[in-house]
């Protein structure tokens, strides 16, 4: 991936068993692998390698020493509710909701490429091609993106739950 970004926004390894936080991390524009193994050591490892901060609802990882001695950055989700989730992590990590909007592919965390309408004419359904100018694409996994009502629903969900406070 790009290596010769300047930002130095926190970047995440998110557990399975908050999984669904992965996709709206990356909306957001932050770097966010999805970890589906067994292995939590390997998770750990990995972490610590590209420093990244790991999601999790799993108290064992908690009590890893490198977590309590500060080595590694953890964070511990307390709700089993993925909007409650993302609500905690905006508060206590005070991550910026339209931080890098568009730029990561939201299955798989690949950056994002621009394209022309020409690029995607045949890829788009005929609709979209008729009502939006702005694509982007995973070189990835190939899937196009548009900013389209369900984006745009996405968008403003995350602002809102940005701006409500958790009771
Ligand atoms: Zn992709």
């Amino acid at each position: 991936m790009s290596g010769n970004n300047t930002f130095s926004e926190t970047r995440f390894i998110v557990d399975h068993n908050v999984g669904k936080l992965a996709k709206w991390l990356r909306m957001m524009g932050y770097d966010s692998l999805f970890f589906d193994g067994d292995d939590d050591s390997y998770m750990v490892r990995q972490a610590l390698s590209e420093g990244r901060t790991i999601l999790t609802r799993d108290t064992g990882i908690m009590k890893r020493r490198v977590v309590n001695n500060g080595r590694l950055r953890a964070v511990l989700i307390e709700s089993e509710e993925p909007e409650r989730q993302i609500q905690q992590l905006i508060t206590e990590l005070d991550l910026k909701v339209n931080l890098r909007p568009f730029t990561l592919c939201m299955e798989c965390n690949h950056p994002l490429v621009e394209r022309s309408s020409e690029e995607v004419k045949d890829r788009v359904p005929p609709y979209v091609y008729k009502t939006q100018t702005q694509y982007m694409e995973c070189p990835a996994c190939r899937r196009i993106y548009w900013r389209g009502t369900h984006w745009e629903a996405m968008v403003k969900k995350l602002e809102k739950l940005a701006t409500t406070n958790i009771s």
